[in-house]
Parts: C-alpha cells; structure tokens; sequence
C-alpha cells in the first residue's frame, strides 16, 4: 500500500468514512510525510524492535513503523476509528490495534501478553489533553521501556528539556530527567495537521537510562521537595521548604548550609543532582 500520510490521503481517508473529528480526543492527524520518517529515525527503529503507539488515529505513523518494526501495537480510545484501521492497516501483519483507553489500561500486562514482556518504545503523535500522564504512567510504573519519542505540545517539550535557572524548567523536567536523557528530535509546525491545531508540536526523544543516575534515598521525599521547591516560585528556597511543614526553618537552615545550597536561592536555580542531595539530607532529619 502506498504511503497515506500525505496531506490528500489523509482527507481522502477521513472523507472516504465520514470521519468525525473529536476535538476532544486531540485528533489531530498527521499530514507530512517527512515528519513520519523523522520520527521513525528519531525513534531508530529496527527489525528488533516491539512498539507501542498510543493513538493511531488512522493509522498514518502506525503503518510505516510497521515496515521497520518487529512488532507495533496501537492502543486507541476511540470506536470510530477501529473499522478505518482495519483498512489502513490491513496489509500490515505485525501492527495490531487495541481499543482502549490507555490509561485505563495495565501496561506492563499488556507488554506481557503481547511482546512476551520484552522490552519496548513508546513512539507516538500523543494526545496533547494528556501528554504528561501518559508520559509519567510509562515512567512511574517502572515500564520496561527503553526510548519514548512523542509528538507533544511545543511548549511541553520545552519544559521538558529545560536546564536549571531558565523559565521553562520546572517540576516537570526534574520529573522526566530524573529518569531519562532528553533530545528534541523535530519541530513541526501546526500546518502539518489535518485538522490544524492552535499550537505548534516539537518531537521529543527520551531515553530512559539503564542505571539510576542520581541517587536518591526515597523518591517520595525527592518529588515532594521537587514540588515544594517549584510551588511558588518567587520564593526563596528557606521559605518554600518551611512551607512543607515537615520541619522547622532552623532546621532547614542548618541542611541547606550542610548541603552547601544558599538559603536564599530559588527552587528553580537548583540542578538534578543538588535536588538529590537536598531531599537526601531531609528524608535522614525526619527519620531520626
Ligand atoms: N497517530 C495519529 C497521527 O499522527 O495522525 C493520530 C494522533 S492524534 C494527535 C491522537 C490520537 O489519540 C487520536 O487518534 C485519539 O483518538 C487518540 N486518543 C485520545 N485519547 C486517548 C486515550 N486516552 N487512549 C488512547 N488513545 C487516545
């Protein structure tokens, strides 16, 4: 079957079933050739490779992964498009199609019964009203899973792939960092979409590393400093720790000074590695 991710195969599709476009699923389909192969190279997907895709919409990134793929499954939420992906796809052996909502469902189960509990990567256009839970279900949930590379919002993958003391680096970017390197694999601006969105979209590569490259003593203690350190972020870091109300300032005071991090800095100045250090000092205080 020839390519159909054209901007005319696209329409010719979606007229050909009367398909109607559910904003509120964020169908925005892909129209660009050129941007599939960019995403499939970002990806760097050979014949070895088992593949998840969360929204195959008509299945335009779907069908060519197919071709370089061992294995594509594609989960999509909406029953309209099941019919259309059986026509797209019908030629492409080793691409199924689950009709679900992805997070709803158990994805380490799901990697189990169709991949043999191999290893995979998340390549996909994401639905932009859920890009980060979807993102953080694959990485929270300890997934097995080596490379995420996504179409996302273009401000979203900014914030992801921002550095300390710059205004896109937040919560989110220590959150995804702390488990993955990040690339900006494409930008793709909004014309590329049928129908066009309001927003332009970068594809972002994240590669979950292997090994912990930071080490924190708990997690929970790590995210919930993270969270308080960021809160407001025109507080200095003395302050918005206070607010967490797990220990007194004097306290804080004396871990900041320990930890070498000036009292009077901002959560947003602070890198992976001190954030580390900091929530490791805290979580020792409070169990003593
Ligand atoms: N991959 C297609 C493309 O690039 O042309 C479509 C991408 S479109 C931005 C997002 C897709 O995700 C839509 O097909 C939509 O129906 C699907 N979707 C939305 N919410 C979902 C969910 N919770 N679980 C699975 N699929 C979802």
């Amino acid at each position: 079957m020839a390519k159909f991710s054209s901007s005319s195969a696209t329409r010719s599709v979606v007229d050909k079933y009367k398909f109607k476009f559910s904003k509120s699923l964020g169908q925005n389909f892909l129209t660009d050739d050129a941007t599939v192969d960019k995403i499939i190279n970002g990806a760097n997907i050979t014949d070895e490779d088992y593949i998840i895709e969360v929204g195959p919409g008509i299945g335009t990134l779907t069908h060519e992964m197919s071709k370089r793929a061992k294995k594509v499954v594609a989960i999509e939420i909406d029953k309209k498009l099941i019919p259309i992906l059986e026509d797209t796809l019908s030629e492409c052996e080793n691409a199924e199609v689950v009709n679900a909502d992805i997070m709803k469902l158990n994805i380490k189960e799901l990697i189990d019964e169709k991949f043999q509990g191999n290893k995979v990567k998340l390549v996909a256009n994401l639905p932009y009203y859920i890009t980060t839970p979807i993102v953080m279900k694959f990485l929270e949930e300890n997934i097995p899973v080596t490379d995420i590379v996504v179409m996302v919002q273009k401000e979203v993958a900014q914030r992801i792939n921002a550095v300390p003391s710059t205004k896109d680096f937040g919560a989110l970017s220590v959150a995804v960092q702390y488990y993955c390197d990040t690339d900006i694999v494409a930008k793709v601006p909004r014309h590329m979409f049928y129908p066009q969105p309001n927003v332009d979209s970068i594809v972002i590569g994240l590669r979950v590393r292997p090994y912990k490259k930071y080490q924190v003593e708990n997690e929970d203690m790590f995210f919930a400093v993270v969270k308080a350190s960021f809160g407001q972020r025109r507080k200095t870091l003395l302050n918005s720790l206070s607010s967490m109300g797990v220990l007194d300032k004097e306290t804080i005071r004396k871990i900041l000074a320990k930890v070498e991090i000036q009292e009077t800095r901002r959560g947003e100045t602070l890198s992976l590695e001190e954030f580390a250090k900091l929530s490791n000092e805290i979580f020792s205080q409070t169990k003593n």
